[in-house]
């Protein structure tokens, strides 16, 4: 296993990476200290890893899926879903939160294995203001996905979600929205 990043030009690398991603590591100076610590442990909450403020293998590729980037065609992050699938519809770009992934396949399986679509996932700030999203919205951040599953009804899919502790769950007609939001829970219904 690779050692973990602590000094140098490869802290400065990875405090602009954890700017990019929406923490706040101080500047970017190669100093690996309290606020880079702490925004690192930002990162690993966000993604549920264990928060130990260490940058090892795991928390890099979060933080590598969490940074706006062209996803690999064909990529698998997970047996049933393909980065691709969480690319924004507009420009084709993707940020996705790891721990998004886990639960979406924990959820699948638990609805009886069926194919998951997911209408919209990762929204650049441009495709997310065309479609009305929320400001603030989760899909902005990768946290977020709207998903079909076959033969079961939004209803069904967002009352499992809930109980399946997906920390964000809003039940529309059509599809259900789920996400992975740091802080306090949220549930809704919405008309579209
Ligand atoms: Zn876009």
């Amino acid at each position: 296993m690779p050692a973990p990043v602590d000094r140098g030009a490869p802290v400065c690398e990875l405090q602009r990476r954890l700017a990019a991603a929406g923490f706040d590591p101080g500047p970017a100076d190669g100093v690996y200290g309290p606020r880079t610590r702490r925004a690192i442990m930002q990162l690993q909450q966000t993604c549920r890893l264990a928060a130990d403020g260490i940058a090892g293998t795991n928390t890099l590729k979060a933080l590598a899926l969490l940074l706006p980037h062209r996803p690999e065609p064909g990529r698998r992050l997970s047996p049933h879903f393909k980065e691709e699938e969480f690319a924004c519809r507009c420009c084709g770009m993707v940020r996705v939160n790891s721990y998004l992934v886990e639960k979406l396949e924990q959820l699948r399986a638990r609805l009886g294995g069926r194919p998951v679509t997911i209408t919209s996932g990762y929204r650049c700030p441009a495709h997310n203001q065309a479609v009305g999203g929320a400001r603030l919205s989760q899909h902005l951040l990768g946290n977020a996905a709207d998903i079909i599953i076959r033969d079961i009804p939004p209803g069904k899919v967002a009352a499992a979600a809930g109980e399946f502790g997906f920390p964000g769950v809003g039940q529309y007609s059509g599809f259900t929205h789920v996400d992975v939001r740091p802080g306090n829970p949220a549930r809704w219904s919405g008309a579209v």
